[in-house]
């Protein structure tokens, strides 16, 4: 099979939203009158964000996820999308489940494949999603993460920390029962983007952000574009770890303080984190229900810089080391 062969049966579909996809130099895409277009790209690579064995078909979804994931933290509508992709050879064995993973979550969210690259060398996925944000009055709708103000509250989606968990237990590094295991891996390899609770959240949340190196890393970029700090309630967050919460076995096997760990630190969660005003508590809500996607409400916003913890009884808690992932640290 060679280049263009590959391209055709892989990855060539109709594209009734976009003016021209696959096939030309370039893919034409007409924002609709009163939008402005949101563009995020993300790169995975093999050995640092995905192991050599993973499922080639969740491997599609996940490339796709963590992009959508991006639009989502904006509050932008998927349009489309480009894949640049490296293959070390042009294997159907792969490629078929590969493209089907791929393109189900692409038309879950209506989100058209319009162009790409195609490549020989180490496995190599970079995708480019663009999405439309509406322009009200003359002013953007786009969630950014430079809107916090001091008196908000802080939320954050779903559940956290369960993809680290998986993570550990592939690695060897953490035991965990097989229904466990299970549960937290699907976490890790087919995450939700909350795409849905992004749109639902424009003009409703003051700033969002997507989790995907651990939430106080990803909240601290919210409060430095912001110029303000917060304080996180670690009594309710520590509960938002899915696959500890309310079962017998993590009690003996996983320490609260670790538990804390994966949840405040964990990575790959692909929430939302996000702030409102405290006046917007019922609109918060009416998203979440829209968007079918429950928040919890973890911490305020204040005007002192600085992310601070504390316990359920509102004492700080001594400053722990819940360093978020950075490729380069
Ligand atoms: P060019 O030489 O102009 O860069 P290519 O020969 O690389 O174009 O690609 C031919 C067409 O196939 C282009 O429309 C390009 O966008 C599309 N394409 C290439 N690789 C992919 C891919 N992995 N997924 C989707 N479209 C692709
Ligand atoms: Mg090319």
């Amino acid at each position: 099979m060679g280049e263009f062969d590959l391209i055709a049966r892989y990855f060539t579909r109709p594209t009734p939203r976009a003016v021209l996809g696959v096939g030309d130099d370039c893919a034409l895409l007409q924002p609709a009158p009163g939008t402005q277009m949101a563009i995020s790209c993300d790169m995975l690579v093999q050995g640092r964000h995905f192991f050599a064995d993973v499922d080639p078909a969740a491997l599609g979804h996940k490339a796709l996820a963590v992009n959508l994931s991006d639009l989502a933290a904006c509050g932008a509508t998927p349009l489309a999308f480009t894949l640049a992709l490296a293959l070390p050879l042009a294997d159907d064995a792969w490629l078929a489940p590969f493209s089907r993973g791929l393109l189900a979550l692409a038309d879950a969210h209506g989100c058209e494949l319009v162009g790409g690259d195609t490549t020989q060398g180490p496995l190599n996925i970079c995708i480019t999603v663009f999405g439309e944000v509406p322009v009200v009055h003359g002013r953007s709708q786009a969630l950014l993460r430079s809107g916090a103000r001091a008196g908000d509250d802080v939320y954050v989606s779903g559940t956290l920390g369960d993809a680290r968990l998986a993570l550990d237990a592939l690695r060897g590094t953490r035991a965990l029962p097989a229904t466990v295991l299970a549960e937290a891996r699907q976490r890790l390899e087919q995450p939700t983007p909350r795409v849905a609770l992004g749109q639902a959240l424009r003009g409703v949340a003051s700033a969002a952000i997507d989790v995907s190196d651990g939430l106080l890393g990803d909240l601290r970029h919210i409060l430095k574009a912001s110029g303000v700090g917060a304080t996180i309630d670690t009594s309710i967050a520590i509960n938002l770890i899915a696959s500890c919460t309310h079962k017998d076995w993590a009690t003996g096997l996983i320490s609260l303080n670790n538990q804390l760990e994966y949840v405040l630190a964990g990575g790959d969660d692909y929430e939302l984190a996000f702030t409102a005003p405290a006046s917007a508590r019922e609109a918060v809500q009416a998203a979440a229900r829209q968007a079918h996607t429950p928040v919890t409400r973890i911490g305020r916003i204040e005007p002192e810089a600085g992310l601070r913890l504390i316990d359920g009884q509102g004492q700080a808690l001594p400053p722990h080391s819940f360093a978020s992932f950075d490729h380069f640290a």
